[in-house]
C-alpha cells in the first residue's frame, strides 16, 4: 500500500513499482484512508492480506509516524513492514520514525532503483516472518491436538491423572468383578475408605499445588502400603481414596489400614493447620461383605463411608471397623 496525500507522489511510486513487476499497489491519499484500506485488508481467516506499507510522513490529517505507530500497536497488523518516505534526511523525523517502528526510509524526490531494493528486501523479510507464523501456528495446532488426545487416552485409561494410582472408573470395574468372584468362592471381600484430615486448611494455608503433592505422597504411600498385587488403590474422589482387599477378613483389613494409616503419619509432610497433628493424617473406615446373591457391590463401599465418618468423628487420624461396637 502506498500512501501520500499528494496525487503526483502516489502516481511516481505507484509507476516505478509497476515497472518492478509488483501489479496495482493499493493506495491511500491520506493517514486516515490508510487505515480504512488496511482494516478492509484483514479476514479472520486469511489474516492482514498486506505485505507492505510505503507511507509519506507528513499528511495533514494522521501523519505516516501515526500510521506507523497504529500498525505496530495492532497484533493483527504488527508484522507488516513500514517504510517512511521523507522530503528529505530530516535525521529528528527519522528518529520518530523508527521509535514508531519503521523498519526502513526513503528520501524524496524517490530513486527508483532505491525503491525497488527497499522494497525487494522489506518483502522478503515480511515473506520470512509469514513463514516462520504459519510454521508457530501449526506447532501450536500440533500441541493443541495432542493435548486433546492426551485427555482422551487419560478418559480411557484405567489412572488417575494426578496420583497415578487407579482412577474410580477402574474401581468400580474390579469391584464388581471381584464381588462376583467372592461370590462365587464364598470368600469375604474388604474395602477401606481413606480420607485426608482436614485437607480444606492444609489447601487453604499452603495452596492448591502444595495439596496436589500432598494428594500424590499420600497416594504413593497408600500404594506402596498394600503388600499384594491383587489389593487395588484407587482415588474414589477429591481426596479420597478406596482400597480394595479380595480375600480379606475384618481382622486382616484393619491391620491394613493401621499400617497405611502410620504410613502416611511417618511421611512426615507438615501440616500447620490441621487440629489433630502436625502432620497430614488419615481416617480410614473398613468394611467387609460376604457377597451374597442379590448383594450390591456398592454396600461395601458404603458401610466402608460410614466407618469412616465414625473415625472421622471420634477425633481423626484412626481407624475405624464398619459394625464395631464402642
Ligand atoms: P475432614 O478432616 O473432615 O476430612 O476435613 P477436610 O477439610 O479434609 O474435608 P473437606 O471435604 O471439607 O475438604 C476437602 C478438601 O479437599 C476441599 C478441596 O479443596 C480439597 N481437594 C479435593 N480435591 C483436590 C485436589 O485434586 N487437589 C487439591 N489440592 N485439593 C483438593
Ligand atoms: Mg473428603
Ligand atoms: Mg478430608
Amino acid at each position: 500500500m502506498v500512501v501520500d496525500d499528494s496525487r503526483l507522489a502516489r502516481t511516481a511510486l505507484v509507476e516505478v513499482l509497476e515497472k518492478a513487476g509488483y501489479r496495482a499497489p493499493i493506495t491511500a491519499a491520506s493517514g486516515a484512508e490508510a487505515l480504512e484500506k488496511l482494516e478492509a485488508a484483514w479476514t479472520e481467516e486469511g489474516g492482514a492480506a498486506m505485505d507492505l506499507i510505503i507511507t509519506d510522513i507528513v499528511m495533514d490529517d494522521i501523519s505516516g509516524i501515526e500510521v506507523c505507530r497504529r500498525v505496530r500497536r495492532d497484533r493483527r497488523f504488527g508484522d507488516i513492514p513500514v517504510i517512511i518516505v521523507t522530503q528529505k534526511d530530516d535525521m529528528a523525523i527519522l528518529d520518530q520514525a523508527f521509535a514508531a517502528g519503521a523498519n526502513d526510509y526513503l528520501t524524496k524526490p524517490i530513486n527508483a532503483v532505491e525503491l525497488t531494493a527497499r522494497v525487494r528486501s522489506a518483502l522478503a523479510l515480511k515473506a520470512e516472518t509469514d513463514r516462520r507464523l504459519a510454521r508457530e501456528a501449526r506447532l501450536r495446532s500440533l500441541a493443541s491436538r495432542l493435548a486433546m488426545y492426551n485427555r482422551k487416552l487419560r478418559g480411557l485409561s484405567n489412572q488417575d491423572g494426578l496420583t497415578g494410582v487407579a482412577n474410580r472408573r477402574h474401581l468400580d470395574r474390579i469391584l464388581k468383578r471381584e464381588w462376583s468372584r467372592a461370590q462365587r468362592h464364598k470368600r469375604e471381600l474388604a474395602a477401606i475408605m481413606v480420607d485426608i484430615d482436614h485437607f480444606k486448611a492444609y489447601n487453604d494455608r499452603l495452596g492448591h499445588l502444595a495439596g496436589d503433592e500432598c494428594l500424590r505422597q499420600v497416594a504413593q504411600a497408600l500404594a506402596e502400603g498394600v503388600q499384594r498385587g491383587v489389593d487395588l488403590v484407587a482415588r474414589f474422589g477429591g481426596e479420597e481414596f478406596c482400597i480394595l482387599l479380595p480375600e480379606n477378613n475384618a481382622t486382616t483389613a484393619m491391620a491394613l489400614a493401621e499400617h497405611l494409616r502410620r504410613r502416611v503419619e511417618a511421611l512426615g509432610i507438615s501440616h500447620p493447620d490441621s487440629p489433630t497433628a502436625r502432620v497430614v493424617t488419615v481416617s480410614l473406615g473398613v468394611a467387609t461383605a460376604a457377597p451374597r446373591a442379590g448383594g450390591q457391590p456398592v454396600e461395601l463401599v458404603e458401610s466402608a463411608d460410614l466407618a469412616l465418618y465414625q473415625a472421622k468423628q471420634r477425633g481423626r487420624n484412626q481407624c475405624r471397623l464398619h459394625g464395631a461396637g464402642d
